[in-house]
């Protein structure tokens, strides 16, 4: 398998194996051993959270450096801002404010994201009136969902939209507009992705779909930020934007499903909805929906991990930017064009197979569910794994011991201490089954 590239990565140095991120991944992929967490590549999603946790600041997102761009030697720089940069900012009504600071700061064009968004809806529309797509259809936009499906919910693969996210669609419509605008060969234009999270940096270096992007670098959105404001001015600003209230809406949760013009559609943001989203649409507790818009991140892409604003506000500036916009600037004119569409079918990615021989799988898989079901089931997270039945599984493949567990340790030392108070007294004290006299 190749596409295991991870924004998301651990500073060894800064991490204190507080066991906190541990519990709050949603794919289970952190461990900590030796008093240090590691990321099981395998099963990141990217989704971010454990950046979020982090008290030590040891999880991080990597990206390009604006430097590495803004000296290319490129003959033509795109920036693509998505919709949640223009949410970062106070009282903002118009857009070619920010896309002018994007020339100031050295960039020779601007593509914003939300252009190719308002196809994107337009495409959807289409799928979802002729197309032969199993109901209801789950957006692709967010990476962090699509590969969250990919490793936790096999049997919802057939439900997701098989488009390419906005900001693809934009890459690609950039380089070629300017191109035959200004005559200039497509391999001597690049883009540059400003991203509001961990997830699309991944999905631009190794994307779902497609064998590659049309996006050449990733820069963070917070690192733009402070740039753009260096540059921002209410005069001698250049008309560059195009883009309506369909396009901008993307950016905050629901504004996709919005555009779709549909009555039974559903949005959630934040993973935990999400998934608990998709487990009932798994137990097919929904029928009568035709689309599902999930966000990994609460509030959406103005949540991301890499923005500035509280996403709360952002979605409230964003909706006033709404209201000096038409409703949309850009329709689909022809047929889908190809390079829409994911040329590879997303498929169930099944990252930890216990064992290539299918007997000795299911051998494991019987040692797994019996010391699972001899631990205290408790999901404490001491032993660094983030649930019982996750060190069960770790055990089996060879990676703890039984005796981590705490519970066990401390059976086995009251066992060996019998009435030997002072090795008894070695079981820390909220791991003590009965009080004693220090207790
Ligand atoms: S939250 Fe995770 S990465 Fe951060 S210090 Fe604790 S164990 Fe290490
Ligand atoms: S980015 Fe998400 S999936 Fe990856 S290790 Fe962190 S919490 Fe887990």
């Amino acid at each position: 398998m190749t596409d295991f590239y991870h924004s998301v990565t651990l500073d060894p140095d800064k991490c204190k194996g507080c066991i906190n991120c541990i519990k709050r991944c949603p794919t289970e992929a952190i461990r900590v051993r030796k008093g240090k967490a590691y990321i099981i590549k395998e099963l990141c999603i990217d989704c971010g959270e454990c950046i979020r946790i982090c008290p030590h600041h040891a999880k991080q997102a990597t990206y390009d450096p604006v430097t590495a761009v803004l000296q290319a030697p490129y003959k033509l720089k795109i920036a693509l801002p998505p919709p949640a940069l223009f949410a970062q900012f106070n009282n903002l009504e118009d857009m070619d404010i920010v896309a002018s600071a994007l020339l100031r700061m050295g960039f020779d064009r601007v593509f914003e994201v939300s252009r190719a968004a308002e196809l994107v809806s337009d495409a959807t529309r289409r799928i979802m009136k002729y197309g032969d797509i199993k109901r209801p259809v789950i957006s692709s936009a967010c990476p962090a969902i699509t590969r969250l499906i990919r490793v936790r919910f096999p049997e919802l693969c057939d439900h997701v939209l098989p488009l390419h996210a906005p900001v693809e669609v934009a890459a690609a419509l950039a380089k070629k507009e300017a191109s035959e605008q200004t005559g200039i060969p497509l391999e001597e234009i690049c883009t540059a992705f400003i991203s509001p999270c961990a997830a699309k940096v991944t999905a631009a270096k190794s994307p779902i779909g497609a064998e590659h992007s049309q996006i050449d670098y990733v820069l963070a959105l917070k690192d733009v930020y402070p740039l753009l404001l260096e540059q921002m001015s209410e005069e001698q600003n250049q008309p560059l934007t195009n883009t309506g209230r369909i396009g901008i809406s993307w950016g905050s949760s629901g504004g996709e499903g919005s555009a779709l013009l549909l009555d039974n559609y559903l949005a959630a943001d934040g993973i935990e909805n999400a998934i608990r989203v998709l487990e009932d649409l798994e137990d097919e507790k929904f029928d009568r929906l035709d689309f599902i818009e999930l966000n990994a991140c609460s509030g959406g892409c103005v949540g991301g991990v890499l923005t500035v604003e509280n996403p709360y506000v952002a979605k409230t500036k964003l909706q006033r930017l709404r209201k000096y916009l038409p409703v949309s600037c850009n329709r689909l004119t022809s047929p889908i064009p190809a390079f829409f569409k994911w040329d590879q079918k997303l498929e169930y990615q099944p990252v930890m197979t216990l064992d290539s021989d299918l007997s000795v799988a299911m051998q494991k898989l019987n040692d797994i569910e019996q010391l699972a079901a001899s631990l205290p089931g408790l999901d404490c997270g001491s032993c660094g794994s983030p649930s019982c039945r996750a060190f069960a599984e770790d055990v089996v493949r060879g990676k703890a011991a039984v005796g981590d567990c705490i519970f066990r340790m401390r059976d086995e030392i009251e066992l060996l201490g019998g009435d030997q108070t002072d090795l008894r007294d070695l079981v820390p004290l909220p791991f003590r089954k009965e009080e004693r006299d220090n207790g």
